[in-house]
């Protein structure tokens, strides 16, 4: 098939998420990948500034992760772990998972992929209360600019109100809280949503809320990282509330920030962290969520009735002890670090054009808000010279793999540079 007939087959038969039915886009039909370029279907070569949805730290193209793969479906491809069912990949990717966790963390639920991760911790919240003799606690606090994934809870919990338009009633007893963004608050804002928090609390009664559900840096949100003192000052509250802490690590979890989960980056201890994408770089989907004591101390002895057919899978848990052993030989926490300044140190300068609110972020996931001008145009630029970025509302992100190259790094500013200022006209 030429490209030309793909595309066309595409536009007949898949639906895109996040497009319009009916109305396919022409697809960029992608056909291999090495470090952090791509190429498409006719040979055509791109800089990788996504990693598609931020999934791939340790790069496109691993042959030995393939064959990690490839040896464990030969060996046992797949049964399931419900009930008293396991396998060993599984066992030792959760001993790994809970010696890299913050304090606290004890026990891993492993998934196939993000939204069933928090649809996992939040039926388990809610579980754990009820099973405590508290079962008027249901209530999740989220926050406007989340996002947590498409399930029915996830969904709930997501504060993007476009993502929840049009499908009828979600998860009940989600509140609101403001969005987390230092900028639209000023140099008061932790006070400020603290304050907001205590109020919330106040008015909905702690006796009803059982957990509390945010990204360390707001992801889809626009790469926002919230003021450096907000999360240890928020914990204090929930504790004192007896309320959990969720921290969805979706896209921030394994090095990212610099850290093997951005909750290290802000100095807090969660009750609950939901990892997926960067844990098996996306090779495989899968995810898992690590439980605290805190949450296993309420839940004790209670039946969870949860889980889906694949949670446990052998091949992406072998996949996902490789690709972290990867992260660790080739030190990416610390060229998440190293890279996230130079490429910030080309793109700080961006903030003096008129039309540019603000350039942020932590490590290797940096975004640039916009005030008024489209953002869709500097993505369609930037893929025309070869670059993929990605336009989020009015803000473009950056998540590159964590192996780029300095000279891909510097590639990846001159051509973004270039197409920002463009904008301005
Ligand atoms: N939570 C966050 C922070 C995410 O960024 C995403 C996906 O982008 C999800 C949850 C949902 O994950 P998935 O798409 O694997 O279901």
């Amino acid at each position: 098939m030429t490209t030309a007939d793909l595309a066309a087959a595409d536009q007949r038969t898949l639906i895109h998420p996040h497009t319009v039915i009916g109305a396919p886009a022409e697809p960029l039909v992608l056909d291999r990948g090495e470090g952090a370029l791509l190429w498409d279907t006719d040979g055509n070569q791109y800089l990788d500034g996504t990693c598609g949805l931020w999934q791939c730290p340790v790069g496109h193209g691993r042959a030995e992760l393939a064959d990690v793969a490839a040896e464990q479906i030969r060996r046992l491809e797949f049964y399931s772990s419900f009930g008293d069912y396991s396998n060993a990949p599984s066992i030792r990717l959760a001993e790994r998972l809970l010696s890299l966790a913050p304090a606290g963390l004890e026990r891993v639920f492993l998934t196939n992929g993000g939204s069933e991760g928090n649809e996992t911790a939040i039926k388990l919240a809610r579980l754990a209360f009820h099973h405590a003799g508290s079962p008027e606690r249901t209530v999740v606090l989220a926050r406007h600019g989340g996002y947590h994934g498409m399930g029915g809870a996830s969904l709930a919990a997501t504060g993007i109100e476009g993502l929840r338009a049009g499908y009828g009633p979600l998860l009940p007893d989600v509140e609101w809280l403001g969005k987390p963004h230092g900028l639209e608050h000023g140099p008061h804002a932790t006070d400020l949503l603290v304050a907001e928090l205590e109020k919330r609390i106040e008015e909905i009664g702690a006796h009803r809320i059982a957990a509390f559900i945010g990204e360390p840096v707001l992801g889809v949100g626009g790469m926002v990282p919230p003021p450096e003192d907000y999360w240890p000052r928020v914990r204090e509250v929930l504790r004192r509330h007896g309320i959990l802490l969720i921290m969805d690590e979706i896209v921030t979890a394994f090095g990212r920030t610099g850290h093997w989960f951005g909750s290290e980056h802000f100095g807090v201890e969660p009750d609950m962290i939901v990892t997926a994408k960067g844990l098996t770089s996306g090779y495989i989907p899968m995810g898992a969520v690590l439980i605290g004591r805190s949450v296993l101390e309420l839940a004790e002895g209670a039946t969870f009735l949860h889980g889906f057919t694949y949670n446990g899978h052998p091949v992406g848990s072998a996949v996902a002890l490789a690709n972290l052993d990867i992260i660790e030989k080739e030190n990416l926490l610390e060229r998440a670090t190293v890279l996230g300044a130079r490429l910030r140190a080309r793109l700080d300068p961006l903030a003096e054009l008129p039309h540019v609110r603000e350039v942020r972020g932590v490590g290797l996931m940096l975004g640039i808000e916009f005030a008024d001008q489209p953002t869709a145009p500097v993505q369609a630029g930037c893929r025309a010279d070869g670059v993929v970025v990605r336009a989020s509302g009015t803000s473009i992100v950056l998540s590159p793999p964590l192996v780029i190259t300095e000279d891909q790094i510097d590639t990846l500013a001159d051509v973004l540079c270039k197409h920002v200022a463009a904008a301005a006209s």
